[in-house]
This record gives structure tokens, sequence and C-alpha cells, in this order.
């Protein structure tokens, strides 16, 4: 044997190797080395989304051509960023199902389902899920049910699976009410992931878990538990003293559900928290007070779990400004200096500068509409409030609203810019406090504190009365601490995807509304590619390398507004120069008729099932039986209306799990059902007979791929 076929055999040998996602902690700390590469998340430890990579630039984007598509099984809003690996797309889909994909032809490998369980299913906004992590061979995924599960990378086969919330934290009800959205990261042999659920009421928590085992090795809570049972350590103690009232019996909040990064710079973990709960301030304390460690950043150390620092962005939030959206760690010379820095557009509309090492808070400014602060005192941190905006005494039509000026969607930033790339939001929310006659929040549900749906007249808002959002794109200097361009406000209150900024000096990004996936000239913002993905787009792209040639995968799908569960062509997209595959023109879709049975059933038996229905099915299906916005079945239309059996067997008996429908046993007995069911027929005719509404509580965001926690 020759040393040429020797060294053949030899790559060949080794790609096979590779090609089981050896991702080893060496290459993830030198990701930056293989920029043929996507194993992380963010694309490196940095999470700045920002590839190397420049054969598709900025003078021949216009040639880029689709090369491959490949349809999911899943027919919900796509939030996952890919991962590519020695050849292999791995990307988790709506509902936890999981592809791996050969990254040149499209063919599928495999496709793991983990059938997530039905009592976990009601508290999540959205069977969302935005991310997986690679380590030694294995996929690693959170659950919408909580769990933690590693996939063989070869084989699509599960490796381990454990419950992240076990009977034996002593949890009580908050038990069934979390679930996994964020993808996981990896680093030192050990998995980070933490738990959402900030709006049903939670006690919010990361934790370690070995990434060969799933064995827990550290939790650390973000919000003290009730003091009658002690802290788990001295930084929780000194966090109970910020809040009053009886914060543990609604869990307190603090989720971390979005972002962490892993510095091997300073070798800290550090991770945004959530909202308080309830949102509003005064429904949850007897004074309003800080109520760490919410709506922070926090700063730990990945070995043990231990507390190295914290910034509060928001002390005693009452807006629902999670300080969860994504970071990133950079490199910048501020006044001369070259500072390590943390950087987050956060959900209340600053941008965050913070010193990597120290937390110390460098810079915050306002990189979209904001009307409750006027500015964040540098030297305490804190937001300078507006009178008024905490909605005390009348309602504030908020900006940026719940929504956010920025949500999960992922930024990036360019060394060679020097810009940050911001999926920008300018979103406005009415926020009013509960009418003095209001019947406290049922059981369950969203764990608000406010009055939810409540028409407000227009002349009496203040500041001014808007509504809705309206995406654009964002270069933020982050020196400057200004805009540098911006795109046009999409249409359609089109929101925005995650972003990919590339050495080509190009920026991707989709446009929800739109349906298109755009390139922009990353020094001017100037549109130079646009792509009709027939769907609406919501995940980050990514960018990889194979056999020499530079390609751009991005993972599309989302509801139409209005597509009472049409289909959504949810897809992996794969484009290259000279790409010159086409997608099929979906088909017309039309609806189902409307065509229930009589309502017979009594009055109490249809109320009763209304109840139900709020609490155990309207987080997925829609407030009083009509999912207007979102591809979750319409069940006013279903067939199974017709059968009680076949609606049970659905409902009761999980035949429909695979499909991400879990059975609701636990929740539900056989009786209430009956009344479910019964509810779904009295709205069904009430729909046909043009019969308004009942309004209920609705939850403000689920639709356009703004769900969150
Ligand atoms: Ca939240």
């Amino acid at each position: 044997m020759n040393n040429r076929i020797l060294a053949l055999g030899l790559g060949l040998l080794l790609s096979a190797v590779a090609s089981a996602a050896n991702v080893t902690a060496d290459r993830l700390v030198n990701a930056a080395k293989e920029p043929g590469q996507w194993m992380t998340y963010g694309g490196t430890y940095s999470e700045q989304r920002f590839s190397l990579l420049k054969k598709i630039d900025a003078g021949n984007v216009e040639q880029l051509g689709l090369k491959w598509f490949a349809d999911y099984e899943t027919n919900q809003n796509q939030h996952g960023s890919p991962l590519y690996v020695d050849g292999v797309i791995y990307v988790s889909t709506a509902r936890n199902v999981v592809h791996a994909f050969n990254a040149k032809t499209g063919k599928q490998l495999w496709k793991y389902n983990p059938v997530i369980q039905g009592e976990r299913l009601r508290y999540n906004l959205g069977l969302v899920n935005r991310g997986i992590a690679a380590w030694n061979g294995k996929i690693i995924m959170g659950t919408l049910d909580a769990r933690l599960v590693a996939i063989d990378a070869k084989t699509g086969k599960e490796a381990w699976s454990v419950d992240t919330v076990p009977a034996s934290l002593g949890l009580g009800e908050m038990t069934n009410k979390y679930s996994i959205t964020m993808a996981p990261r990896v680093a030192k042999g050990k998995v980070f992931v933490g738990g959402s659920g900030g709006e049903f009421g939670v006690r919010g928590w990361i934790a370690a878990f070995d990434a060969e085992t799933g064995k827990q090795v550290w939790r650390f809570w973000t919000v003290p538990g009730d003091p009658a049972k002690g802290f788990e350590n001295p930084k929780l103690e000194q966090a109970a003293k910020t809040w009053s009232g009886e914060w543990w019996k609604s869990g307190g909040g603090g989720t971390v559900w979005d972002a962490a990064v892993y510095d091997p710079v300073t070798d800290l973990l550090y991770f945004g928290t959530g909202n308080a709960t309830p949102w509003n301030a005064r429904a949850r304390d007897t004074k309003v007070i800080d109520n760490l460690y919410t709506a922070s950043i926090v700063a730990v150390r990945p070995d043990t779990g231990e507390y190295v620092w914290h910034y509060q962005e928001v002390p005693g939030d009452s807006w629902d400004y999670d300080a969860v959206s994504p970071m990133m760690t950079a490199d910048l010379t501020l006044g001369g200096e070259k500072k390590h820095v943390l950087l987050q557009p956060s959900k209340n509309g600053f941008f965050y500068v913070l010193d990597a090492a120290k937390g110390t808070l460098l810079s915050a400014d306002p990189f979209t509409e904001v009307n409750w602060a006027t500015g964040v005192d540098l030297k305490t941190g804190r937001p300078i409030e507006v009178p008024g905006s905490r909605y005390e005494a009348e309602p504030w039509n908020l900006a940026p609203g719940v929504q956010g000026g920025h949500s999960w969607h992922p930024n990036a930033f360019s060394p060679a810019t020097g810009l940050v790339y911001i999926p920008a939001w300018e979103a406005y929310f009415t926020m009013a406090g509960p009418a003095a006659n209001s019947p406290p929040p049922a059981a369950g549900g969203f764990s608000l504190g406010i009055s939810m749906g409540t028409r407000v007249d227009a002349d009496k808002l203040k500041p001014y009365a808007r509504q809705g959002v309206r995406g654009r794109l964002k270069a933020w200097d982050p020196i400057a601490r200004k805009v540098v361009w911006e795109t046009e406000a999409f249409a359609n209150g089109g929101p925005t995807s995650g972003v990919l900024a590339t050495a080509g000096n190009l920026v991707f990004m989709g446009n929800g509304g739109g349906k298109a996936l755009s390139a922009y000239d990353a020094r001017s913002g100037a549109k130079l590619w646009g792509f009709d993905a027939k769907t609406a787009v919501f995940a980050a792209p990514i960018s990889y390398e194979l056999d020499g040639v530079q390609y751009v995968a991005a993972s599309v799908g989302g509801a139409a507004q209005g597509g009472y569960f049409a289909p959504t062509h949810a897809r992996m997209l794969v484009f290259g120069l000279g790409g010159k595959s086409v997608l099929p023109e979906p088909a017309p879709y039309t609806p189902p008729a409307l065509n229930p049975p009589p309502s017979t059933a009594s009055a109490e038996v249809i109320a009763h099932g209304g109840e139900l229905y709020g609490r155990s099915c309207s987080v997925c299906h829609g407030v009083n039986g009509l999912q207007a916005r979102t591809s979750f079945p319409n069940l006013t239309v279903t067939p199974l209306l017709y059968a009680q059996d076949a609606f049970d067997a659905v409902v009761l008996r999980g035949v429909r799990a695979d499909k991400g429908m879990g059975s609701f046993a636990k929740d539900l007995k056989p009786e209430d059902a009956v009344a479910v069911r019964e509810y779904l027929i009295a709205r069904a005719n009430a729909l046909k007979a043009g019969t308004p509404a009942v309004a209920l509580p609705a939850a403000p965001r689920r639709e356009t791929g703004h769900a969150e926690d």
C-alpha cells in the first residue's frame, strides 16, 4: 500500500469517525479554528453568530440559490437554530422532533421523536424548541416536558434521558409546570440548561448535568424558596431580603429560558433570568422591591454553580422584562482600553455592555423605542423610571411592550464591521392593573396580575395609544452606542427571525410576516438578496463549509396569520452559489367547514367544560376554542366533536402523543373530557350562528413567533 492510498484510507476512517459528531472540549474551545463547522448554538463559545466563511460575499450573493430542502414532520413554528458537524446538519423542530440530514444532499439520516408527555404540555407557550448541543457523539436537547435527552448522533437512538425537575426536588404542584425550550450549552463535560415556565408561576433555576450520563452536578436557584425550609446558600438568604409577601407560593419566577454563555476567557457561565411572577409587582409583593435574582444577568462558576456576580436590569419588574435575550462576549476597545465584555440587547429596550469578569455596567442605551425609563444610571446600574409607567393608577401604553424590544431571536456581531446586528422590534402593549372586582387568576392559568384584554379607550392611554409589533434589522455600534443603519420596518407587523453575520460582509435574516429570507450588506444595510421561503422564518440561519463549498442553512416554518391549521411547509433550506432547486408551490388550502353536531348539553356542563378548556387546552388551541393565528388544530372543526370515544382516545389515551398531543389523563377525568367536548360543540355552534365569544383572558403572544418561556 503506498502512502497516498494509506492517507486516503486514514482520511476515510477519520471522516467516518467524525460523522458521529465527535465534538470535544478542545474543538469547542478552539471552534474559531474550524470555521467550516457550526458546533454550538451561537457558532462558537462567544455566541457571536459570526461565520468566518467568505466564499459567499456581498459581491456574489445574488447568485445564491437553493441547493436542497428537506421537509419536517411537524407543522408548528420552527425556532430551532441548526448545528453542522462533520458533514451532518442536526436540527430540533417543533415539539422536539430532531432530524439529522446529510449536509451535502439533504438525505435524512435519522429522525428522533421523544414523544412529549401531556401533563406538562398545558404549561408552555408554543411547543417550540430553540436548539440543541453536540458533545462526544451525542446530540443533547431539553424537551417540552422538562426532560434532558441525549441522542446518539450516528443512529438517532436515545442514549440517556433524565427528568430535570424530579419529584425529589419537593416542588409539589410546580413540578409539572416546567418545560424546556432553550438550547442547552455544553462545556467542560457538563450540559447547562434552565427550566421555562415564568408565566405560570414556578421557581427559576439553571442546572448542570454530566454530559455522559445526564446525572445532575449542580443546580442554581435564581430566587429564594420558602424561608421556613432554609436557604440553599447564603446568596439566596441575602436575595430573600429583596422580596416581601409570600413569593414562594407562586415560585417567584426568574426562569432561565434562553440566554446562556460559557466563556473560556473568564471560565464563567453567564445566564439571563426572566420576570418575577406574577408580572405586576403590586400583585406580587406588599411593596415594590428588587426581587433578586429576577430580570438579571448572573455569572456562576461552571464547575460548581457558585455565584460570582449579578447585574439586575430591572429591579421590581412589572413589565415582563425578562433579561434572557441572547448574549455574546466580545473584545472591544472602550475609552482606549481593551475590554472583554458581555453584550445584551434586552427585551426592555436597552443595549447593555458589562465587564465580563466583574459584571460592572459599562453602558446601557435604548436601541428601540422605550417609554418606561429615560435611561440607566451608570453609577447605581438602576433604570430611571418614568412616573406612571408602573400603571398603578391608570393603564400605561408600554414601549417596548411585553413582546419586547427584542426577544429570543439570536443577534450577531461582526468583528469586521464592529457592529451588533439586532432583530429589533418596536412593540407596544397596554398594561393595566386588575379591575377592582376581578376574580383572582384561575389555578393553573397564567400568573400575570394584570388586566389582559381590557379595552381601554385610546384617548385615556398614556403616554400614547399604539399597539402591535413592527420588526426591523438594526446595526448597533456598541462603542459609539448608536444605531448605524436600520432596514425599513417589515410589513404585516412582521416579526423577525434570528440573525447570521459572515466575513463575506453579509447579514442574513428572515422576516416572519413576509415569508422571506434576506441578505443585507453588513456595512450599509442594503438588501442584496431575498428568497421566498413560502412560510414564515423565525429561527436563526447558520453557515458551514463542506468539500470547499460554503452553504447557508435555515430552518423555516411558521403559521401564517389567520391560518387555521393550514400547512406551514416547515423545512430545512440549504443555499449555495448557483443553487437551482425550486420549492414546490403550496397547494391551495381550504379550511375544514364549521359543521358541528347539535349542542344538547346543559349550561352547567358547557360552563364546566369551558373552565377546563381554559385551563388545559387554551394554551395551544386558543381562547374560546378557536385558534386563529397558529398552526395548532382548530378544535371547532375537528371531526372528533362527533364521537366521545374518538375524542377520549386523543385527550385521555394519548393516541396522538407522537404528534405532540400527549395524554391529559392525569388532568382530566372521563366526565371532564365529556364536558370539554360539549363546550367545544357549543362554541362551534355559537360561531356558526355568529354569536360573539365571551372574552376570556388571553395569553398575549403565542402567535407569530413571539412565544417565549
Ligand atoms: Ca416572561
